[in-house]
């Protein structure tokens, strides 16, 4: 089979998955999660006529002139609104937040006045509207607020309490089971014997999937047999989307695609014109009466790592209904680059945005074998398949690195 192309890889993966469906939850639950449906304000904000400012609610028409003399007859404080109507001649003390009294139309501010028991002296020219926060210049009932697909952040939540939404709808979030797969592989923080290495993979894709939105499920580590990778599998029932880990390629020991096809997984691709990654494959299998997306990564940390970000947080992005799944951002390379290879490259690279356009400097020591690499680095370089040698200044369309 010839290897795919990282894009149309991609878009077979996006074309297979459809949103979720819809819970409601409450405010303190939406940070993160994304709208199933637009909101609409269910009041107007202010809902009243509100004053911007401590001093006195007036009717300008009263303050032809300064100084000008007013009878102040009550007080309207925050939630404690003055119950009577202002006469003319008439000012009621106002403080911020509080409800203008009715026919008032202005507020003076205090440090425009001065005060001698009930009479007010107003020093200063007053216009309707003065210090007045008008009902619904903020947002009316009714008005859209917030947008189908956003991903809800601190200010969306605010937005929505103040216009009155105690729940908000929300795609359900997916459930990713994470299943690390090898016989060299020890849980972190295990004392390494002869030949074993730390599951490092599934903490790492945990926190991708997680910040993309999802829920991880970690199965733990299933050794390179066809049984234990046979009862490791049906542990991801209920899972909406299964990601292996390592063994993927055509060694002896690469046992998970046989292992899932016999759990009756059908896969659309398996290799990947792509470095890192080759070893990608993804399909999809029914268990327990649902359709389940199978991803499987490379073992390689970094390889898995990078493809994660290429193909997971998209898929993640899609079964939550969003748009743009896989945002590039342009930029032009700091240091000449080789000519490539014939798969696209993920360089792992760091970005100045102090600059216009924004520079992309690419490690010089690209070997997948360096986490510390992929954990300095804070964008990849898209380096298209059998590009020729580039030199500084080059434009590059570049991934961020925000996992
Ligand atoms: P494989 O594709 O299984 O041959 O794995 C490729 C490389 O990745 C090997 O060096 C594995 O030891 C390593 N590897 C596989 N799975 C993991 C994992 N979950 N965490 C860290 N390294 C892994
Ligand atoms: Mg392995």
């Amino acid at each position: 089979m010839a290897l795919l192309p990282v894009a149309e890889a991609l878009k077979r993966v996006l074309a297979s998955a459809t949103p979720l469906g819809t819970e409601l939850i409450g405010l303190r639950q939406a940070l993160g999660r994304t709208l199933a449906e637009h909101i609409e304000a269910r009041v107007d904000n202010p809902p009243f006529d509100a004053s911007a400012m401590d001093g006195y609610a007036v009717r300008a028409v009263d303050v032809p002139q300064v100084p000008t003399i007013l009878t102040m007859i009550g007080e309207s404080g925050a939630g404690r609104p003055f119950s009577g109507e202002i006469a003319p001649g008439d000012t009621v003390r106002i403080f911020t937040g509080a409800p203008l009294p009715t026919r008032s139309d202005a507020v003076v501010i205090q440090e425009n006045t001065s005060a001698d028991g009930s009479r007010i002296t107003i020093q200063d020219p007053v216009k309707p509207g003065d210090n007045v926060r008008p009902t619904g210049q903020d947002f009316r009932k009714g008005q859209r607020l917030l947008e189908k697909g956003k991903r809800l952040t601190a200010r969306d939540i605010l937005l929505a309490a103040a216009a009155g939404h105690a729940t908000l709808p929300v795609v359900r979030r997916p459930i990713v089971a994470l299943l690390s797969t090898g016989d060299e592989l020890v849980e972190p923080g295990t004392e390494l014997g002869q030949g074993q290495i730390s599951a490092s993979n599934s903490f790492g894709l945990a926190a991708v999937v997680e910040a993309a939105g999802g829920e991880a499920r970690v199965l733990g580590i299933a050794r390179d047999t066809l049984q234990s990778l046979a009862a490791a599998l049906d542990q991801a029932a209920g899972a909406d989307v299964l990601v292996t880990i390592g063994g993927a390629s055509v060694g002896d020991h690469d046992l998970v695609r046989p292992a899932l096809e016999k759990a009756g997984a059908k896969l659309d691709f398996y290799k990947i014109a792509m470095r890192p990654g080759k070893p990608l494959f993804f399909g999809s299998r029914t268990i327990g009466g649902s359709r389940q997306h199978c991803l499987g990564l490379p073992g390689n940390p970094v390889s898995s790592l990078i493809c994660s970000r290429v193909f997971l947080v998209p898929l993640i992005g899609r079964l939550l209904g969003r748009e743009a799944p896989l945002e590039s951002i342009d930029a032009v390379l700091a240091e000449p680059l080789p000519a490539n290879g014939s798969r696209e490259h993920y360089m792992r690279a760091r970005l100045d945005l102090s600059t216009s356009p924004a520079r992309a400097a690419p490690f010089k020591n690209q070997d997948s074998g360096l986490i510390t690499a992929l954990q300095n680095a804070d964008c990849l370089i898209v380096v298209p398949a059998d590009a020729p040698a580039q030199a500084a200044g080059t434009p590059v369309k570049v991934l961020k690195l925000d996992i």
